[in-house]
């Protein structure tokens, strides 16, 4: 120690000082930031499992050695930080003096081993890391990049900062050895010693050594204290704690279950939510509860997530990745004004800083800087384009970019620090269709006939059991053949496309031989089944789902009575059902065993009570798309792929599969919306299976386990067939190939044939396509037989397509309510509906069941009974629902905000002529719903609160008379559908302008794998 090394460590302190209040003050931002968000008590324990997973996830680096290389250089720099840390510190005493080291182990032999390790697995791991980000740069154009959109001065900052710090640690330990401060066995100092022979022997040199690697930590602190955004900084921080807190213990993460609407703590449910009280989602910043800002906080813009996204991936303006910065940015620009007390209603109007009077605290606001509160006035959800034109604030997220996401949970599996990208979209779509009725015009049907019909296609009840009439043995439905579950072992959940829609159909009763097979003993729902509220809930519409999934549980409740629980079985064919049945309704009081299909059909299998043969060797060729809600959201991989290979078919796996697996497009209720920006997924994903396939001579098929998936794929291969491509290729389910071969080994029900004579001729040709299934294409022989049984209004499947003509564009099921068909074109309509769709508005009482006149008669599928956009019988509370700011009629536009997508008119051989009519999509003002302005809708949204409200309140009313007119008119307008055709899917729509979150430059070509 001398003046000069005295000298040199002043100066480090007295710097390290100024730095460390900075770098706190950034913590205290921080969590004071954090603390605005909802109450949520659901995570805190139990404390030693959450705690050892947590040292398991980031001392395993589970998540991030999913990308191999980044995960192990990833995992040196994590460990060179917290134990180099201890060298860090050391380095305050070695300014000063050279030979400074920490007491009792910091000269111990074994240290100096593991300090080696840390200096030079800093400075590899780092430069690699380094590499990896330039290797994945956005700047060549048509790049595929995780980075495009990350901060990259950020990310530059902290990869020099630890490169020094990892040179630091080695310098300061070479100088030691050079000057004769250390004199370590090589073993403990490998490499350092080499660098020692270079170095002259100075103490000073040492000295200056600590100095620089000490400097260079406290610039790291000064820049992220003051740089709150910064996450690929900050997560070495909150990254411990993010992951501690996530939803679910286990691997399931934030997959599985939609998380409950909650707000201020409580779960909402219907009969007690208040939107005078209570936050519906979320439409603000501080909506979201205090994890979703420890999320927004914790990204490191890695880009895992955006490169797995099918909606990044093929063009649409969502990344989840920019979504989830586009909210931390947001929350901490707006944080100065909330923790200044402000506060705004749902009309904008200052509620927190206000006077005696009741009047803006115009002083108080003064005090709040202008940025934050011009970002307070920023509205959450918008059409970007459309704002940005009105001269007000763009939104926060764009509106495309919100309705987008598929809920794949393809982010949430990639994120290496478990943020809970779906949960944050589904509780804005929530805000979004409960309070502002902003949604797409195509959910309005699918809310309609969910609500009146139970069901997304709006068909009867009764028409549920056809197929039982179209199989050849007896299957048993409760309330007809059963009057209590007493003697059967299994609940077959069949759902609402497993019921109504010809290609889910087929895997239905392919499910019902087989286990008719295997003497299972079984019955269904028939009639008394309805939709779980998958899609509802995943489209925001939660009471919707509660409502949908109340009834179900009093049907359980009355089947099951007296059941013990571990007898209460329930297979299910959709992945959808399944996920919602086994991880939702328990969150409302419905506890089920509740198996996949594959699942149960494995077993079988396995006991040998299903015994496939295998077919002419090589002559099937498979490939096996993952559905989400089985694969991701419930880790069903092996099962599917056991039931392939028992088949004997060969299985080809495609590039992305298992959990890496390529949405089909169908999840999130985008199965109801039209896909008007960018690749078609289903078209991706097809792509992609039939490039797996390749050409051959073999029986090529794409087998899943999901009803959604099966129509998206099938609908993909049609349009690829259709333009030359994949000929003779077949999508399947799994269990249409275990039939096969157990027909091929001659296996026959054993459970009673049918007595009944009466079988209609159509479902007997349809049986006869099913008994011989490798001779014809299987997913299009029904179609072309004779005309189908029993269906009355709506065209099934077999009507999207005229008797031995052409295939239309639009597959499926024709829509009651102007609904899209899946697969479809866009309905005609607005966006929104006045009435958020749920029956039943929160707060007021459960009503009484909604009238059932419509129900049983046939004319419910015509226009006539389409066009109410409300049942009656529905209670409804007026305030909270439905009118944004009061003054937009439902259904209606807002003023001078005109949807950009001109609703396409479906075309003719699409549906039935009565389903689709234009008058489904003028949906009038429910008789009776009174229109309360209070706290709802922040239409203009750019206000900066504490401003009143001034000259654009009025316009806003004006035009809303006039609205249901001119969506009508453009109902009605003759165009032609924009997506389904596709040649559109080859060339995603580039010149569609990237809204609100902005897809940058250099971003992969839309589409482009
Ligand atoms: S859930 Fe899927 S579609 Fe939605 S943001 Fe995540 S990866 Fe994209
Ligand atoms: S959300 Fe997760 S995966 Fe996506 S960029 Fe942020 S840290 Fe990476």
């Amino acid at each position: 120690m001398n003046a000069t090394t005295i000298t040199l460590g002043t100066i480090g302190v007295l710097i390290s000082l100024v730095c460390w209040a900075v770098f706190f003050s950034g913590v205290w931002r921080i969590i004071a930031s954090i603390r605005l968000g909802q109450r949520d008590g659901t995570r805190n324990g139990p404390f030693v499992p959450r705690l050892s997973q947590m040292i398991v996830e980031f001392l395993g680096h589970t998540k991030m050695v999913k990308f191999r290389t980044v995960g192990w250089a990833h995992w040196l720099v994590m460990i060179g930080f917290i134990l180099g840390s201890l060298l860090w510190f050391e380095a305050y005493g070695e300014t000063f003096d050279p030979h400074f080291h920490w007491p009792l182990f910091g000269a111990t032999h074994v240290w100096l081993f593991i300090a080696e390790l840390l200096g030079w697995g800093t400075v590899i791991g780092i430069l690699v890391l380094m590499v990896i980000r330039q290797l994945n740069h956005p700047r060549v154009p048509g790049r595929m990049s995780r980075f495009s959109g990350s901060v990259f001065s950020a990310a530059y900052f902290v990869e020099w900062v630890v490169l020094i710090e990892g040179l630091g640690m080695i310098m300061v330990k070479a100088g030691k050895i050079s000057s004769g401060v250390e004199e370590p066995p090589i073993w403990t100092s490998f490499g350092t010693h080499f660098v020692a022979k270079a170095l002259p022997a100075s103490l000073m040199m040492v000295s200056v050594f600590a100095l620089i690697k000490l400097l260079s930590g406290m610039i790291w602190l000064f820049m992220v204290g003051r740089k709150v955004t910064w996450g690929v900084a900050w997560h070495r921080l909150s990254a411990f704690f993010n992951i501690y807190f996530k939803r679910e213990l286990g691997s399931k993460r934030a997959l599985g279950a939609a998380k409950p609407m909650m707000s201020g703590g409580k779960v909402l449910e219907m009969e007690d939510a208040d939107p005078d009280v209570d936050a519906f989602g979320a439409g603000k910043i501080e909506d979201f509860s205090w994890k979703g800002w420890l999320d927004f906080t914790t990204c490191t813009e890695c880009g895992r997530c955006q490169s797995q996204c099918p909606a990044w991936n093929t063009g649409k303006p969502l990344s989840p990745k920019l979504l989830i910065m586009s909210l931390r940015d947001h929350g901490f620009a707006k944080a100065p004004y909330l923790l200044a007390g402000g506060k705004t209603d749902m009309a904008g109007d200052e509620v927190g800083l206000v006077g005696p009077d009741g009047k803006p605290d115009e002083a108080a606001l003064a005090k709040i800087p202008a940025a934050a509160r011009a970002e307070a006035g920023r509205k959450m959800v918008g059409e970007s384009a459309e704002m940005i034109e009105a001269g007000e604030l763009a939104p926060v997220i764009d509106y495309e970019t919100l309705w987008s996401c598929t809920s794949c949970g393809a982010c949430v599996e990639q994120c290496p620090v478990d943020i809970e990208h779906v949960d944050h979209i589904i509780d804005m779509r929530r805000y979004q269709v409960l309070i502002e009725s902003e949604f797409p015009s195509e959910l309005a049907g699918l809310f309609k006939n969910l609500e009146n019909k139970g069901n997304p296609w709006g068909q009867n009840s009764k028409d549920r059991i056809n197929w039982v009439n179209e199989v050849e043995f007896e299957v048993p439905v409760y309330g007809r053949d059963a009057d209590s579950f007493d003697g059967y072992e299994y609940l077959f959940w069949v759902g609402c496309a497993g019921a109504y829609e010809d290609r889910a159909k087929k895997t239905t009763k392919a499910v019902a031989e087989l286990l008719n097979v295997a003497a299972v003993d079984y019955l269904v729902l028939g009639e008394g089944e309805t939709c779980t509220g998958d899609s509802a809930r995943r489209a925001g519409n939660e009471f919707l789902f509660q409502q949908l999934a109340m009834q179900n549980i009093e049907t359980f409740n009355d089947l099951f009575d007296g059941v013990p629980q571990e007898r209460r079985k329930i297979v299910v064919t959709c992945a959808h059902c399944f996920n919602a049945l086994s991880n939702e309704y328990p969150q409302v009081g419905g506890h089920y065993e509740v198996v996949h299909h594959t699942q149960l059909l494995n077993k079988l299998v396995r006991d040998k009570r299903l015994i496939p043969v295998a077919p002419v060797e090589g002559s099937e060729q498979i490939t096996y798309h993952d559905p989400c809600f089985l694969g991701r959201h419930n880790q069903v991989y092996d099962a599917p792929r056991e039931l392939i290979g028992a088949s004997a078919a060969t299985l080809t796996e495609m590039p992305r599969h298992g959990e890496r697996s390529l949405c089909c497009g169908a999840g999130g209720a985008r199965m109801w919306m039209e896909e008007n920006i960018g690749k078609r997924i289903n078209i991706e994903r097809v792509d992609e299976a039939l490039d797996t396939l390749g050409s051959g001579t073999t029986t090529q098929k794409i087998a899943t386990g999901c009803p959604f998936c099966r129509v998206m794929l099938t609908d993909g291969v049609t349009a690829r067939q259709e333009s030359g491509q994949g000929e003779g290729v077949e999508v399947v389910d799994v269990a249409q190939l275990i039939l096969d071969g157990v027909r091929r080994g001659g296996a026959a029900p054993t459970k009673e044939l049918k007595k009944q004579p009466a079988k209609p001729a159509a479902a007997a040709a349809t049986t006869v396509v099913e008994t011989a299934p490798a001779a014809a294409p299987a997913e299009e022989a029904p179609k072309t037989a004779a005309p189908k049984p029993a269906v009355k209004g709506l065209g099934m499947a077999g009507a999207a397509k005229a008797p031995g003509g052409a295939k239309a564009p639009g597959k499926g099921l024709g829509m009651a309510g102007g609904a899209k068909a899946p697969g479809g074109a866009k309905a005609p309509g607005a966006k929104g509906l006045g009435l958020a769709g749920g029956a039943k508005a929160p707060g007021a009482k459960k009503a009484a069941p909604a009238a059932q006149a419509p129900v049983e008669a046939p004319a419910a599928e015509t226009p006539a009974m389409e066009t109410p956009a409300k049942p009656a019988g529905l209670s409804v509370k007026a305030k909270g629902l439905g009118m944004a700011g009061g003054a937009k009629a439902p259904g209606a536009k807002k003023p001078g905000a005109p949807k950009t997508a001109a609703p396409a008119a479906e075309p003719a051989s699409e549906a039935t002529p009565a389903t689709e009519a234009p008058a489904a999509e003028a949906p009038a003002k429910p008789a009776g719903l009174s229109v309360k302005a209070k706290g709802l809708g922040m239409a203009g949204g750019a206000k900066a609160p504490g401003a009143r409200r001034s000259a654009p309140a009025a316009p806003k009313s004006e035009p809303a008379p006039e609205a249901p007119a001119a969506e009508t008119q453009a109902a009605e307008a003759p165009e032609a559908p924009t997506t389904a055709t596709p040649q559109a899917d080859d060339k995603p729509a580039l010149s569609v302008k990237p809204k609100g979150l902005g897809m940058r430059g250099g971003a992969k070509p839309p589409g482009k794998r």
